[in-house]
């Protein structure tokens, strides 16, 4: 007899990045869909991995991380934050972002528990907080701004809700959050036991002069945050799985107790080249201005298509509205334009669980401009 098991996510599919990369592969289609870069990272970073693997680095590193590369993180905080966090206690490195949310998550939930969760999210999000027995309360981000409606936050805040998650500069939209936002957070919060998850793994890929506005540049706010980041975005690395952590002593402590039983450290080698490589301040401070060169190049090339291009202030993405072309929902258009023209992209209705769609697809702009070339060239004809 085969043994079954009850599934704990009895409602999840397979993730829309993985179906469309897999279609993307199948039809020889460019893949302006799942997030990462087709360009080359820094090469100095490659070769310092090198050198270091070379240097005997290969062995464990202390379960919260390489302590060098904490403190360059909490050197890097003060800078652009302002905020003094302790490395010691306060951050703690993960393999990537997605583990982050994960661990942070479920070293706080308890079954039955509300999470707040704006819509679109990030696909993870849903599936990390039911694995937890705990209840996603969805708010929509208004469309097609994709603005938070703070009065209807107040409204949904109940005695069982347990955290808020936030994402800025926010996927798939590249919407940013203001600093009126944050301070309207702080002004919802005060006096609750409510925990605040900030996802903030585009905290550098912020354009047109817009400042981020980190979690971390408010100490009331932080000391009941996690706040998740994550190396592969900054360096274009998105495959090295490397990120970390930041939350106040207390929380962190908690949270480590969840992260030693499961991955217990991260791979050696990376964090004792990022530790060094983080001195390169310019590498990070540049990196707006980069991508936001990117969305450019890519919004001027689709103004010859017939889609709407939504606004992008930041992250890897922009949407855009494709009712001038078809009636469809979103997931047969992006099917077919990556089968029909080899073209694949995400559909946003991916990102609700209530199944919302604009009739609105993603693209990834972190290409070569000779990629972004290419697809507008096939988006034209469509
Ligand atoms: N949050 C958001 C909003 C993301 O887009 C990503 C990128 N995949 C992550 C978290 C996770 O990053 P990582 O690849 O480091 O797990
Ligand atoms: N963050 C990336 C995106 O939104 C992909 C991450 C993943 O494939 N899980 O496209």
């Amino acid at each position: 007899m085969t043994p079954s098991i009850q599934s704990k996510l009895p409602n999840i599919s397979t993730t829309i990045f993985t179906v469309m990369s897999g279609l993307a592969n199948q039809y020889n289609a460019i893949n302006l869909g799942q997030g990462f870069p087709d360009y080359p990272m820094n090469e100095a970073l490659m070769n310092k991995v090198n050198e270091v693997m070379h240097h005997g680095w290969n062995q464990y590193v202390p379960m919260q991380g390489y302590m060098p590369l904490r403190e360059a993180l909490a050197e890097k905080t003060e800078l652009l934050y302002g905020t003094k966090i302790s490395p010691d206690t306060q951050i703690t490195i993960t393999p990537g972002g997605t583990y982050a949310i994960y661990t942070a998550l479920t070293t706080v939930l308890q079954p039955g528990d509300e999470v707040i969760v704006f819509e679109p999210a990030y696909d993870s999000y849903i599936p990390n907080i039911e694995i937890n027995k705990a209840i996603p309360v969805l708010i929509p981000l208004q469309f097609p701004e994709y603005k938070i409606d703070w009065a209807e936050v107040r409204r949904k805040i109940s005695p069982k809700t347990r955290m808020i998650m936030l994402n800025s500069p926010h996927n798939p939209t590249g919407a940013v959050l203001a600093e009126s936002d944050l301070l309207q957070l702080q002004e919802i919060v005060r006096d609750t036991n409510i925990i605040v998850l900030s996802d903030e793994v585009y905290e550098h890929l912020i354009f047109d002069n817009l400042k981020h506005y980190s979690v971390l540049r408010y100490p009331e706010l932080m000391k009941r945050s996690f706040v998740c980041f994550s190396f592969g975005k900054t360096y274009h690395c998105t495959g090295w799985k490397l990120g970390y952590c930041i939350s106040s002593p207390e929380l962190m402590a908690e949270f480590r107790k969840v992260h030693q039983y499961n991955c217990f450290c991260c791979h050696t080698p990376s964090q004792v080249a990022l530790a060094d490589f983080l001195k390169n301040k310019e590498a990070y401070l540049s990196l707006g201005e980069l991508m936001q060169e990117r969305r450019d190049y890519f919004l001027q090339l689709m103004q010859h298509t017939k889609f709407e291009m939504l606004s992008s202030h930041g992250s890897y993405f922009v949407c855009a509205k494709y009712n001038r072309i078809s009636d469809e929902d979103d997931k047969d258009f992006a099917k077919r334009i990556t089968k029909e023209y080899g073209v694949a992209t995400i559909p946003v209705s991916a990102f609700y669980a209530t199944g919302t769609d604009h009739q609105v697809i993603r693209f990834c702009f972190a290409k070569k401009k000779e990629t972004l070339e290419a697809a507008a060239e096939r988006l034209i004809k469509i």
